[in-house]
């Protein structure tokens, strides 16, 4: 029941944070409670045939277990601080740059070996990209795929599970402060630890806030950024994906100014459904080995929005949209391009008489009555931008699933080393602390709060 250090979730904040202080601090006793299922437990019951669509489980297994919202991911660990979160800020871009890298080493020693890093530096797209009034952002990245990334997670827990005690199927209630450390209330047991390590990603966005206001830690709003996943044959956007496999770009657009950017490039990938609080949205990967890769290539393309007066609440805003697309269509809406132009909805004979498949089953609709008209025409101007460097990204076929929103939690105050400046000794690392949006950021700040507590 009492432990040195209590990690709560087992994303890839929480697996790194253990990672590490097993690795620098072995004799520290370490705990790991996670809401979700073990690895090998996890699984979606979505199967295409019985069932077709999101259920709405208890605990969603694409979300939480171990591993985090990361394990059925694409894998993509891009090492950048153009974006994916701004550990940066608080900890220097050299030193954020050097933790990624670091991450990189453990996944390539756990059975990332071989998997391919992709570089923007010295590309000629950033030409052709300017040419077109588009930006494409510098980074690296390191694609495992779905498949490669689930190996790299089992060989890292079977290490951890004789070091670590994980308590999974239990999700923490509430954080206290004690006197000692810190007391971890769960429904069955009460547990303490003498340093504390949050790390409960997007899908602890509502808990994180709840332990912000019981405890009186100060948190600012966040950004939400919303859109639509784009579906199309993978040969339009193959010269950029064989190059650079995920191609950031930006736009900033004529009519309001705001800006677009693609998200998330799935080359021969899939689009996936995504529970977040109960709400279903859009997402997307793709698996390293060829037989699993599909036709297709899928990307988002988001429009970034932040409010901050009278109204704060960017993540209500996202989320109110979200639940919209869920009523009209029961889950995630799929229109045609050419269907949006034409202000038509999509049917199924539509969708079913398309030059390309979809790899998701989602409802024929219009987006048009779920978006607002400022985000929609930013969509639909940054495709014909995109048309100009990738030729067929604005044809009639081109499938667009929504609402694909991405929920940044409230950015919680931690001082440099991403400890509460309020409470000594309980760190707010990944997703959950707002700083972070990705998994190369989510690991390097759980690696970083494991070598403060180990130095201490
Ligand atoms: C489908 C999908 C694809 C993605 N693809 C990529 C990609 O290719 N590249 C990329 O960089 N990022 C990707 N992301 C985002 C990436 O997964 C996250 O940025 C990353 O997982 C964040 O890590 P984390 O540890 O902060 O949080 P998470 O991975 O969200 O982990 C948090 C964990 O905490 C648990 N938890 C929450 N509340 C509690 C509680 N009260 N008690 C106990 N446990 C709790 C959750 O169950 C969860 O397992 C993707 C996300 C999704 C959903």
């Amino acid at each position: 029941m009492n432990y040195d250090v209590i990690i709560i979730g087992a994303g890839p904040g929480g697996i790194f944070s253990a990672y590490e202080l097993t690795k620098l601090s072995p004799e520290l006793k370490v705990a790991v409670f996670e809401a979700g299922h073990s690895l090998e437990k996890r699984r979606c019951p979505i199967d295409g045939e019985k069932i077709k669509s999101c259920i709405g489980c208890k605990t969603c297994s694409i979300m939480s277990g171990f591993g985090g919202a990361g394990a059925f991911s694409d894998g993509k660990y891009n090492i950048t601080n153009d974006f994916g979160g701004t550990l940066y800020e608080y900890i220097g871009k050299k030193q954020a740059l050097d933790l990624m890298r670091y991450v990189d080493e453990i996944n390539m020693a756990y059975g990332g070996e071989g998997t391919k890093l992709y570089s923007t530096a010295g590309t000629k797209f950033k030409k052709l990209c300017i040419q077109n009034d588009l930006h494409l952002l510098d980074a690296s990245v390191r694609h495992l795929g779905t498949d490669i990334n689930y190996i790299v997670l089992e060989n890292i827990y079977k290490y951890l599970e004789t070091r670590v005690d994980f308590f999974f199927n239990t999700p923490v209630e509430s954080v206290e402060a004690t006197e000692n450390g810190y007391k971890v209330i769960t429904a069955k047991e009460v547990y303490t630890g003498k340093k504390c390590i949050v790390s409960v990603g997007r899908s602890g966005s509502k808990w994180m806030e709840k332990v912000c206001k019981e405890m009186g830690i100060p948190t600012k709003s966040n950004r939400v950024d919303i859109g639509v996943r784009v579906e199309l044959p993978a040969e339009v956007f193959s010269h950029l994906t064989d190059e650079l496999y995920e191609s950031k770009i930006v736009y900033r657009t004529k009519e309001y100014g705001d800006l677009v950017r693609t998200f998330c490039m799935n080359p021969k990938g899939a689009v996936v459904n995504e529970n977040t609080n109960g709400i279903i949205t859009v997402n997307g990967h793709s698996y390293e080995d060829p037989a699993k890769q599909t036709e297709n290539t899928n990307f988002a393309l988001l429009v970034a929005k932040h409010f901050s007066e009278p109204f704060k609440d960017s993540n209500g805003y996202g989320e109110s949209i979200a639940r919209l697309s869920n009523m009209l269509g029961g889950g995630v809406i799929v229109q045609r391009f050419g269907d949006l132009i034409r202000g038509r909805r999509s049917t199924q004979d539509r969708i079913d008489g398309a030059f390309i498949t979809p790899t998701l089953n989602a409802t024929p609709g219009d987006l048009s009555l779920v978006l607002p008209k400022r985000i929609l025409d930013g969509i639909v101007e940054m495709i014909y931008a995109l048309d100009k460097v990738a030729p067929g990204t604005a044809n009639d076929d081109t499938l667009l699933y929504g609402v694909e929103v991405k929920f940044y939690n409230m950015e919680v105050e931690v001082n440099e080393n991403l400890m509460s400046k309020k409470y000594d000794g309980l760190y707010i690392i990944g997703d959950g602390s707002g700083i972070t949006h990705s998994l190369s950021h989510a690991s390097a700040s759980g690696v970083l709060v494991a070598r403060e507590i180990a130095k201490n």
